[in-house]
């Protein structure tokens, strides 16, 4: 099984994706994580990407599509890529690598919240971009660069909405009863 996961910063992603990973067995390859390790290390990668996440811009698709293009070939038995595309060119290069790979997407989870709550959820959990001028760019991005996505999966009859409002556990719920179609 094959699962994208897009949402806002601090709908949740991170939370629902350890979920996931551990019950559906899912390869689980977060940009984010992977460029803050990159970034830990100071890696060129790292060092070069630092400049965009600290003000809550995107990092450029080139060099984001080269960290996913590395990782991928881990993905044997499916894979749960969370925060990545985030960009209509890395979804359609996406679509391009899995379509050499034979393998396309089973289905694309939009994690739904309004705006107010993730402002809520952002500021109570202390990450370096976590501050309220990053916060306001990363959802700017959000909005300018990563929605568009939404149209360009349902476009393709891939996406599902979840309700991002709620426990961890009721939203969990909401994402198995999808999940468990493709299983
Ligand atoms: P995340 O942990 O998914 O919230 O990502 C943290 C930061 O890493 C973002 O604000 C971006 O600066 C960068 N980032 C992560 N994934 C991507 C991506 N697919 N494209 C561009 N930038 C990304």
């Amino acid at each position: 099984m094959r699962v994208v996961f897009v949402g806002p910063p601090g709908a949740g992603k991170g939370t629902q994706a350890e979920n996931i990973v551990r019950d559906y067995g899912l390869f689980h390859l977060s940009t984010g994580d992977a460029l803050r390790a990159a970034v830990k290390a100071q890696t060129p990668i790292g060092q070069e990407a630092e400049k965009y996440m600290s003000a809550g811009a995107l990092v450029p698709d080139e060099i984001v599509i080269g960290v996913v293009v590395e990782r991928l070939d881990e993905a044997k038995d499916g894979c749960l890529l969370d925060g990545f595309p985030r960009t209509i060119a890395q979804a359609e290069e996406l679509d391009r690598i899995l379509a050499e790979k034979n393998a396309p997407l089973d289905v694309v989870l939009e994690l739904d919240v309004p705006e107010e709550e993730l402002f809520k959820r952002l500021a109570s959990r202390g990450r370096a971009d976590d501050n309220p001028e990053v916060i306001k760019q990363r959802l700017v991005a959000y909005h300018n660069q990563t929605e568009p996505l939404v149209g360009y999966y349902t476009g393709k009859g891939v996406l599902r909405k979840i309700d991002g409002l709620g426990t961890v556990e009721e939203i969990y719920g909401r994402i198995k009863a999808v999940l468990d179609e493709f299983k």
